[in-house]
């Protein structure tokens, strides 16, 4: 859950209520007890509340930034908070409701869809969440979109209009449209997420999803986590693949909006390492021996923000293909010092981030891996907006695939 400061140029003056926020999240992170933690939560939770419903983000962006440099554990009391607050609205004394992602994730060398879904797909839909992922008694409203990951809500105040409207609707046994023409338009890449996004209701204090449902008798529940899992990889997967059509697709299991995002954010790098070496063996007869890898940490505002591995071909330094490696939660460095202005090739790293992608890498067939030692700016290219990826040499390069490519879309990233 943890990520970096949005705008690092507001921490200097926090506003009367951005204090009030941060102090509440403090107290909650240090109470000595359930009791306590009990109070504080409701308070900060009754402090965030009108700071949801408006436009401006800034109090709460504030309060963020102002406990990411000064205290962590409080950060992160802060952040669930508002994540809880977001996904959760309190509109009805008698259901829990909670905002969902069905995350999938996707590769093809056509574009892979998003926007609208048919109605009849929709039916199927229904029905798959209702026998597969909902515990009885609960009701669910799904958005008819496959949204991509820059058309999910941008910001806390969008993402809980969003759930406002959805968990209305739920609750009042309504279907949802939307007007799909107000979404940025989705940029093409080779392997992407796509989202179905929902709302399900239960009666208060009641299961949501099947693996929390008790087997009668026994105190415990009847399905594991990783039983509905298995389940769900099937039949979503059959129903998802109908309307991805032309994509190979893996479905992750849906939860709630932030740890469904999280979790295939996590996947999606994986998976597109795997895509882009499926895809080039298919484009350029390339097999992942004749790969080599060149992996480099990309900074910016002093930060180590991702690492980029750019692929080449044995024998040359262009670069054919590359994945963006996102850091996400505990992978970040150690915590940031506001008060020194860092040389960027100083900036300490977490070792084990160069782990992961070594170990993946080996796992595809890739062992030709540059782990490129120097420090590199976040740059991308000035006419399509694709990030550049380091070559052996550690050179920064657009990736282009060789002319006499076997693709059938022209521009993939
Ligand atoms: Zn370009």
């Amino acid at each position: 859950m943890r990520r970096k400061p949005l705008n690092t140029a507001a921490r200097s003056k926090l506003s009367k209520y951005a204090r009030q926020l941060s102090q509440l999240a403090i107290l909650l992170a240090e109470a000595g007890s359930r009791v306590e933690r009990a109070y504080w939560k409701n308070r900060l939770f009754a402090a965030i509340a009108p700071h949801l419903q408006g436009t401006s983000e800034t109090t709460l962006n504030q309060a963020l930034d102002y406990l990411y440099e000064t205290h962590l554990r409080a950060y992160d009391e802060m952040a669930f908070a508002l994540e809880t607050a977001v996904e959760s609205p309190d509109l009805s004394p008698e259901k829990d409701v909670l905002l969902i992602a069905a995350p999938v994730l996707a590769w093809s060398t056509y574009s892979i869809p998003s926007g609208r879904i048919d109605p009849a797909r929709m039916e199927d839909l229904y029905a798959l969440f209702n026998s597969h992922l909902l515990a009885a008694g609960c009701d669910i409203v799904l958005m008819d979109l496959l949204f991509s990951p820059d058309q999910l809500p941008p910001s806390y105040n969008a993402a809980a209009d969003l759930s406002r409207s959805l968990a209305q609707a739920v609750l009042q046994e309504q279907r949802i449209t939307v007007d799909y023409s107000t979404l940025p338009v989705t940029q093409p890449f080779l392997s992407d997420v796509r989202y179905l996004i929902g709302c399900i209701s239960a009666p208060k204090g009641a299961a949501m999803f099947r693996w929390q449902e008790e087997s009668p008798g026994t105190g415990i529940p009847a399905l594991s986590r990783e039983d509905v899992q298995s389940e769900w990889k099937k039949h979503a997967g059959q129903q998802l693949q109908r309307i991805l059509t032309g994509c190979n697709i893996e479905t992750v299991l849906p939860n709630g909006l932030y740890s469904a995002c999280r979790l295939a954010e996590k996947e999606a790098r994986a998976y597109s390492v795997r895509a882009s070496v499926a895809f080039l063996q298919t484009a350029i007869d390339a097999k992942p021996t004749d790969l080599h890898a060149s992996v480099g940490a990309f900074v910016d505002r002093g930060e180590i923000e991702e690492y980029r591995i750019g692929l080449t071909v044995e024998g040359s330094d262009e670069v054919v293909h590359g994945v963006v490696w996102t850091l996400l939660g505990e992978e970040f460095g150690n915590e940031p010092d506001p008060m020194f202005e860092k040389d960027i090739n100083s900036e300490p790293e977490n070792p084990l981030v160069r782990t992961r992608i070594k170990e993946l890498l080996a796992e595809v067939g890739i062992n030709n891996v540059h782990m490129l030692e120097e420090r590199f700016p976040l740059e991308y290219c000035d006419d399509c907006g694709a990030p550049l990826y380091p070559n052996p040499e550690g050179e920064l390069m657009h990736a282009e695939l060789p002319e006499d490519a076997d693709v059938s879309t022209s521009q993939l990233h």
